[in-house]
Parts: C-alpha cells; structure tokens; sequence
C-alpha cells in the first residue's frame, strides 16, 4: 500500500532500512547485535519483544549461513509480524443492533488526538453509507465541542453538545437518546482527558458508561494513544486502561515518527489490540490496522 509506506517513511527507514543494514554487515558480532537492539528499543518495540526478536533472528541467521538481502527481509517481515500479532481479534464494532445504534467511547490524554479520531471515524463511517452522530462528552474546554463540531460539518454527522461546564455523562446520554430517535447506526461519543486522579478519571468515565448503558451498550472503547510520545504516553494510557475496559487501541500520528515499534509494546503493556492508526490530519487519515500491510510498509 504505497500511500501507508509512504506515511510510516520514518519507521521504514529506522527499523526496515536501519536493521537491514545491520543484518547485511559481512561480520554480525556481539556489537552489530547490540546495535540491532538497541534501534529497536529506540524504535520503542520494548524490552522483551525486542530480546525475543533478537534472538530468534540470531538463531535464523545462523542456519541461513551467507545471506541474501531478500532473505534478510522476509526473516525480518517474519520476526516482526509475529510480534505485532497477526491473529488477534481487531474487529470494530460499529454495527447497530436491532433498534439500538453502536455506542463508540472515545478516551485519552488531551492533545492524543481522540477528537480528530472521532471526526476521521465518522468520516469513514459515513464513507460506508452509515448514518452518524458525534456527542461532545469533552465539555471542560468550549473549543473541544466546537472542534467537534467543524468535524460533524465536514463529513456529514449530526453532533449533539451540551453548554460549557455541563455534566459530561448528560451530554453522552442525550447524544445516545437522540442516536435512538434518529436512528442513526453509530454514535461516536469524545470524553474529555482530564488525567487529574485516577480515582475522579474512573468516576468520570464509569459514570458516562452508566449513563450511556441506560440506554444502549457502549460496543467500543476505543483508547487514544499518540505515537509520538512514547514510553510516557503509555504510562498515562495505562492508567485509562485500569479505570475502564478499553476494547480497542487507536495509535495516532505514526505519520510523524520514527517509533512505529510502539504498537508491538503498547499491545503487549494493556494487552489490547491498536485497531485504527492515525496516518494524518486530515479527514481521510485513518486506517484499520492491518498487521501485514503494516510490517510490510516499514520492511519494504
Ligand atoms: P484531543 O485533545 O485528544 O482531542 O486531540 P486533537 O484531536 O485535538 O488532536 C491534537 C493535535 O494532533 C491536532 O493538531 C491534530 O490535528 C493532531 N493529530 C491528531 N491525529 C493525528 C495523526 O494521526 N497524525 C498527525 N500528524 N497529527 C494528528
């Protein structure tokens, strides 16, 4: 996919080219090896991914004797597909059942990128003939809702917002009662990321998926994790997993870095799978997260 490879170049050149180059070296030695993993821990793979993945490659290129470059490259697709998971469930569940729309919880940091997913899901959504509505949940910063709401303009979905300072878990309820009555298939509801306590973080959020499941099941809460941050984004993006039952991670701008490797660690930390990554800014730069497309890319 030439417009993926293209979005993931940092990676590519830094995980794909960068160990290839290593692995091409006439003598592999003990410090070609500790090179190999030290780009993937800077590459953010983790620490046990990364010894299982160094060993495993040491022990193949061993067999393999002299090496091609192609061999190289399927040994490398081969040791980092099996880390990213090729078999694990990444389904999104935005079908509605019976009378009842999906119910899509968006969580986060602020400044993660969970409003700009919101809008780049409904976007899609809407793509596929679905029927759309965007609640602003986010009601601590009058600009989250009107962001949301330029969002809701562009791609043709209804959003519903309360005023500036109103109880988050109304807003989601009134956005999920009006889904109902309009019949809509999915409402797309973006909370706020206030990481004050953990403890006013789980009321929060416990109480908008009360409120919302007086009225319809909450299918997917998707969790928003930027790319870009690193070691300290996945501390914070833990703490959300504890307070509430994430079904899904969303790992944005990979377009901006270096550190694709995350979405080996971040699955392996919270033991969620990232279903969407963000590639982009604009409307059109969301994709589901395809394990194979993915290595791929950054292999070549
Ligand atoms: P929120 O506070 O979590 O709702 O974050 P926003 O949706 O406001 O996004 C914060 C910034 O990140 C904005 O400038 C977005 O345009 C940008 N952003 C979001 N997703 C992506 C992505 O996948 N790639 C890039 N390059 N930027 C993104």
């Amino acid at each position: 996919m030439v417009r993926l490879r293209s979005r993931l170049a940092r990676s590519q050149n830094v995980i794909g080219r960068g160990l290839l180059e290593l692995l091409s070296r006439d003598r592999l030695d003990d410090e070609v090896w500790d090179e190999i993993e030290e780009t993937l821990i800077t590459a953010d793979v983790g620490v046990a991914p990364t010894r299982a993945m160094v060993e495993n490659l040491r022990t193949k290129v061993k067999v393999l004797g002299t090496r091609t470059e192609e061999e190289l490259r399927a040994l490398l697709r081969e040791e980092l597909l099996a880390q990213v998971g090729p078999d694990l469930d990444r389904t999104l569940r935005t079908e509605p059942t019976g009378e009842r729309p999906a119910v899509v919880l968006i969580v986060g940091v602020n400044g993660t990128g969970k409003t700009t997913t919101a809008g780049k899901l409904a976007r899609a959504l809407v793509g596929d003939g679905k029927k759309v509505l965007l609640g602003a949940a986010d009601t601590f910063r009058a600009a989250a809702a009107d962001q949301l709401q330029t969002w809701g303009e562009r791609v043709g979905a209804a959003v519903v917002r309360g005023p500036e300072g109103a109880d988050p878990a109304s807003v989601a309820f009134d956005a999920v009662a009006k889904g109902i009555a309009d019949k809509v298939d999915t409402v797309i509801v973006d909370t706020a990321g206030r990481l004050h306590t953990k403890v006013g973080l789980m009321d929060e959020l416990g109480k908008i998926k009360r409120v919302i499941e007086k009225k319809a099941q909450v299918d997917e809460v998707l969790l928003v994790l930027d790319a870009t941050t690193g070691q300290n984004g996945m501390r914070q993006a833990q703490v959300f997993a504890e307070v509430v039952d994430v079904t899904g991670i969303v790992l944005t701008k990979l377009d901006g870095t270096a550190k694709g490797g995350i979405v080996i660690s971040v699955q392996r930390e919270l033991g969620v799978p990232v279903k969407l990554v963000g590639l982009g800014e604009g409307p059109d730069d969301l994709a589901p997260f395809d394990p194979k497309l993915f290595v791929d890319a950054i292999v070549g």
